[in-house]
């Protein structure tokens, strides 16, 4: 079986979950995507997930989970590899009133999010992104809350889920309902858990 990310040709021995596993919650996370991936993709995939996922827990607001995920998943690793990750944060980092501010590598950020959008394609074509086409990201910068983007974005996420209802909606609630498991499918254990996936 080939591998989810574009322009790849190794074969796929493992396997990814989009978004990735380590962004959730125990027990929170049996209901991610998968896609199947080669061993250098899934290697590099994983560097940049813990990288992106520090930033986001360090930019979460307080009352959000991510300290508790940032205390699970991240703090562990900060040391890890004499502190490797912990100094790759705070490369190029400075005191503000408050705290630290970190740097954010774009390259990195990029090849999370090329990552990320390499596994939707793939899960919804059924094939990878062709090699002509080119994924490219756009950050907004959105460092202050009086920002007035910042103000607008978060007037248009608002408005997004103002009176939408807290349970999914009916209708494409029952789209999804009648899941059959085809007796072609197997159960895989790849990385210790157990998801549905089609074997060739
Ligand atoms: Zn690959």
């Amino acid at each position: 079986m080939e591998c989810y990310f574009q322009g790849c040709t190794e074969d796929a021995t493992t396997k990814e979950h989009i978004p990735p596993r380590s962004f959730f919650p125990q027990g929170e996370n049996d209901q991610l995507l998968t896609v199947r991936s080669c061993k250098i993709h899934n290697n590099d995939k994983s560097k940049n997930d813990t990288y992106v996922l520090a930033h986001i827990c360090m930019n979460a607001p307080p009352e959000s989970r991510a300290k508790e995920i940032f205390d699970k998943t991240v703090r562990p690793q900060l040391s890890h590899n004499n502190d490797a990750l912990a100094r790759t944060l705070l490369k190029d980092s400075r005191e503000v009133s408050g705290g630290i501010s970190c740097a954010v590598d774009c390259d990195r950020l990029d090849e999370f999010f090329t990552a990320l959008s390499c596994g939707l394609i793939y899960k919804s074509q059924k094939k990878k992104l062709p090699s002509n086409y080119r994924l490219g990201h756009i950050y907004h910068q959105l460092s202050a809350p009086d920002d007035i983007l910042c103000r607008e974005m978060q007037n248009e996420i608002d408005k997004f889920y103002d009176g939408k209802p807290l349970e999914p909606d009916p209708k494409v609630f029952e789209q999804y309902q009648p899941v059959v498991i085809h007796p072609s499918l197997r159960r895989d254990g790849v990385n210790g858990d157990m998801d549905w996936y089609c074997p060739t």
